[in-house]
């Protein structure tokens, strides 16, 4: 058998515990065999984080710059309980964010729909796609307690030596009180990531706030975003008959649950820290069902799970039992990466095999119901058989070869 050539590599980033198993199980069983990989491999795991005091994560976002595309497996962001686990010399910050920062890119999570796997919202039939702004407000804001009645004020001093004020209400204390900030390059970046996905997938975009009550924080959000449309992305997106809705925040929570889904969702950054979680429940019930991708504005890529390492599940490996994890998150991480590759250097062959895994792993759970645990229990009609994580990778190869042999894929 011709296994599939590629042109530039992809960087693949290895991680830990159960996802790191299992990443290691679908590069064998599911990639290998087919495509003649070419990969510039870093290994994320936290304890070469440690050896490296965390200068392997700065290489890794470097070589996503270099090449483009990144595919990366889960990993362990280190609290006091994991430094004691493994030893480590700290608790060194999330790897994600620091290779989003060093990207500047804009998360998006979108769920892999399956007919047989029905959406708590019964009107959903077709994907909804939140985008984060991973950036400031209450992320990186400041909060003071006071004890007794007083006042309040912010100061703006800029470097120039400009100064800007304004003043709380009275404050009746003791209370609380709050400052956060964003920057408008930042969101604009974030408006373009988003108006960019939407258009390379063939969805309209939502963006809402409270620009009704927040007349200058929220206020200027909305400005951006219709800038960004009508500056970059209008012509664009009547010629694909795509829409840019504005929403008040409470209005587009309202629409969403009444949608069939099938849009772009650009939330702010609290917004999307709950809205991400809600959909993935709602879609699925298991956030192994679904994707999870990076887009940068200076067009670098990284596609990864939405879920992390499955602590409980690995320790039950390392013990010897087999487990039901479900490898479709970083099987999508890689067929997502692999077809960004693709395109981007016009390999269609390569494309076309992306796509076809995720065709294989949607017929082992629709077609075979044969599936993990995660998802037997919300699939309708009944599974065929529960699975261990070995053994859905095997019905998966074989539904793959089935595809790859009709389509020619290989010859
Ligand atoms: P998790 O790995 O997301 O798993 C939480 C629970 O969700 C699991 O115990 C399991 O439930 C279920 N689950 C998640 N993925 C699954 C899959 N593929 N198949 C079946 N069930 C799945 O979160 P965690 O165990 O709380 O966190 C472990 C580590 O992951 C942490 O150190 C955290 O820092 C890291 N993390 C990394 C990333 C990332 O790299 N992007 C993201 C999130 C978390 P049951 O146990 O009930 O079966
Ligand atoms: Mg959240």
């Amino acid at each position: 058998m011709r296994k599939i050539p590629m042109d530039r590599p992809v960087v693949e980033i290895d991680g830990d515990e159960m996802a790191r198993v299992m990443w290691g199980w679908i590069k064998e069983k599911l990639i290998e065999p087919y495509v003649d990989l070419k990969v510039k491999y870093y290994d994320l795991h936290v304890k070469v984080r440690d050896e490296t005091d965390d200068r392997i994560t700065i290489e890794t976002a470097e070589a996503i710059k270099s090449v483009g595309v990144g595919i990366k497996c889960a990993t362990i962001t280190p609290d006091a309980e994991r430094v004691k686990e493994y030893n480590l010399k700290k608790a060194y910050r999330s790897p994600n964010a620091t290779i989003r920062e060093i990207l500047d890119g804009t998360l998006f999570r979108a769920p892999i729909i399956l007919k047989n796997i029905i959406p708590a919202v019964r009107f959903w039939k077709k994907p909804i796609v939140v985008a984060r702004h991973a950036y400031g407000d209450i992320y990186s804001g400041v909060g003071l307690k006071f004890e007794e009645p007083g006042e309040a004020e912010v100061v703006y001093r800029s470097f120039s030596g400009k100064e800007a004020r304004i003043k709380l209400p009275r404050l009746e204390g003791p209370g609380i009180l709050q400052a956060y900030h964003n920057l408008d390059s930042s969101i604009r970046s974030f408006a373009r990531a988003s108006f960019k996905y939407a258009l390379a997938n063939n969805l309209d975009l939502w963006f809402a706030t409270k620009d009704t009550i927040s007349k200058v924080y929220d206020a200027r959000f909305k400005e951006i975003f219709q800038e960004v449309y009508e500056g970059e992305f209008k012509e664009e997106f009547e010629n694909k008959g795509l829409k840019y809705e504005y929403y008040l925040i409470d209005d587009a929570y309202a629409r969403a649950v009444r949608s069939e889904g099938g849009f772009v969702w650009a939330t702010k950054n609290f917004d999307g820290d709950v809205i991400s979680d809600l959909v993935s429940a709602a879609f699925s019930g298991s956030i192994a069902l679904m994707t999870s991708e990076l887009l940068s504005p200076h067009g670098y890529y990284l596609s990864e799970a939405a879920h992390g390492t499955v602590r409980r599940h690995y320790y039950k490996w390392l013990k010897g039992e087999k487990t039901s994890t479900n490898p479709t998150g970083t099987i999508f991480a890689w067929t997502r990466g692999l077809r960004e590759r693709g395109r981007r250097d016009g390999n269609e062959q390569l494309v076309a095999f992306a796509e076809t895994l995720e065709e294989a792993v949607k017929n082992t759970i629709e077609e075979d119901r044969i599936m993990t645990q995660d998802i037997a229990r919300v699939a309708e009609p009944p599974v065929n058989a529960i699975v261990t994580t070995e053994e859905f990778i095997e019905a998966i190869r074989r539904n793959l070869d089935k595809l790859l042999e009709k389509k020619g894929i290989l010859s």
